[in-house]
């Protein structure tokens, strides 16, 4: 299909235009600018974090599970060939409710071909990203670039930078994460509550290979999970590790002596995958459920975190980022394609529709897991080991949970199918 690509204009003086302006270049800032820029948009994308310090090894240390559908997206953006080898798929999922005997058993194969999902470090995302936008000539990317002041007209947006330069565009995007500054001066309102739980994330390397299976542990204080990397040299090796804390131990667990940080390590994660040795360094993310009252004001609309943050429990956070990334490149392309200004509020009323059910029930389900599981109360951990035995018997019912985690229910944006724009 003919396609007709825009770029950005420099007016001179420190003026730049574009269609899009994109305040947030994280992973889900980056892939839309992407996806966007791919579709024949003139895009800008501004982060106050410079790329270098974002692929930095000691930047984030997270790994994310990118499921089925959303890796069909990054590979239709053409960011996924930038990754290399730099993934490893999940085959299995195995789930256990502490030390009962009663776990759950997910094998891909039971739901056709593809793997569940695909661990990549988010250091490799967002290089590979990065990769993909410096080829889109129709893509600018500041950093670091900090924003002074928005101005809202009907007609489209005015951004000035706090070094002086200033940006015109017909539709804001916020991808600035969980502390959303767009969000915020919008006067969105924001639902959020604290799990008073911390995700301590880590690499090791152990010496039985992990045979890309994924194991979570369900642990009184919150999930503990154990998920593939690839290793050095293609050795399946390596797995990241988020081990779910009670706020009040954190401090404690991450003060203590090697010696005795591993005993801990090992009285949580077993002794199946062989000796451990720890890789890297350790980093804490305080862990909350947050949601915005609405993800579109008047030429501004909302994607990923800033928008909705979610427990780590079923790691679906970013991928719920990339479903909106999805749903909002082919709302605007299709928009564009009828000749619509992009910025108005009937199209991006189509967006709002679009996610908020997906969104919600994410949100809803990752809270409800964590409450469920997250205690050793004695007759809910009865009632949800024989949920968790029945589930693994009930083959239909777990194929709804597998295609589930595989991104591949509900109304599809195209570019989740693998299709173009
Ligand atoms: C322990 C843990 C494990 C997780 N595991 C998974 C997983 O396995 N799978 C999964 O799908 N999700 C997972 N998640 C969730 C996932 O990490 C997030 O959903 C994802 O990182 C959000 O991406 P984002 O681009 O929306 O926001 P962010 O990553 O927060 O990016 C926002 C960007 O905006 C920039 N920014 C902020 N404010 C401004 C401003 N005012 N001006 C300019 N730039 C600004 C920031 O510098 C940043 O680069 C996990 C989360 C945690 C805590």
């Amino acid at each position: 299909m003919l396609r007709m690509v825009k770029k950005v204009k420099n007016l001179g003086e420190n003026r730049l235009s574009a269609d899009i302006l994109i305040v947030g270049g994280g992973m889900a800032g980056c892939s839309l600018a992407c996806a966007l820029a791919g579709a024949g948009f003139a895009v800008i994308v501004l982060d106050r974090v410079d790329q270098s310090q974002q692929t930095a090894d000691e930047f984030d240390g997270r790994a994310s599970a990118i499921a089925e559908a959303p890796k069909k997206m990054l590979e239709q953006i053409r960011m996924w060939r930038n990754l290399g080898q730099n993934f490893a798929p999940i085959l299995d999922i195995r789930v256990a409710d502490g030390s009962s005997p009663l776990f759950l058993h997910y094998d891909h194969e039971d739901v056709g071909e593809d793997a569940f999902g695909y661990m990549v470090e988010n250091r490799h995302f967002r290089q590979a990203v990065f990769a993909r936008l410096k080829e889109l000539n129709n893509a600018t990317y500041l950093a670091p670039a900090e924003l002074k002041d928005i101005t809202y007209k009907p007609e489209g947006v005015q951004a000035e930078l706090s070094d002086g330069r200033r940006i015109k565009a017909g539709l804001l995007v916020g991808a600035d994460g969980r502390q959303s500054q767009i969000r915020q001066e919008a006067g969105i309102k924001l639902t959020s509550w604290s799990y008073h739980q911390t995700g301590i994330v880590l690499t090791v390397d152990h010496e039985i290979p992990h045979h890309n299976v994924a194991h979570e542990h369900f642990l009184a204080a919150g999930p503990f999970a154990i998920l593939p990397l690839p290793g050095e040299g293609g050795q399946n090796n390596r797995s990241s590790i988020v081990w779910t804390e009670k706020d009040e131990l954190v401090e404690d667990i991450m003060a203590l002596p090697e010696k005795e940080f591993a005993r801990e390590f090992n009285q949580r994660f077993g002794d199946f995958l062989g000796e451990v040795k720890f890789i890297g360094p350790r980093w804490t993310y305080p862990l909350t459920l947050q949601y915005a009252e609405t993800s579109i004001a008047e030429r501004m609309v909302l994607v990923g975190d800033a928008s909705h943050g979610m427990h780590p429990i079923a790691g679906q956070g970013l991928n719920m980022g990339l479903r909106d990334v999805a749903a909002l490149a082919e709302v605007l392309t299709d928009a564009r394609r009828l000749g619509l200004d992009i910025g108005t509020a009937s199209v991006l009323d189509q967006y709002e529709q679009w996610r908020r059910f997906d969104n919600t029930l994410m949100l809803a389900m990752t809270d409800g897991l964590n409450r469920l599981f997250s205690n050793d109360i004695a007759p809910l951990k009865l009632a949800r080991d024989i949920g968790l035995a029945a589930v693994n018997k009930a083959g239909p019912l777990k194929k709804v949970f597998m295609r589930h985690a595989m991104g591949s229910t509900g109304n599809l944006p195209r570019l989740l199918k693998g299709e173009a724009l």
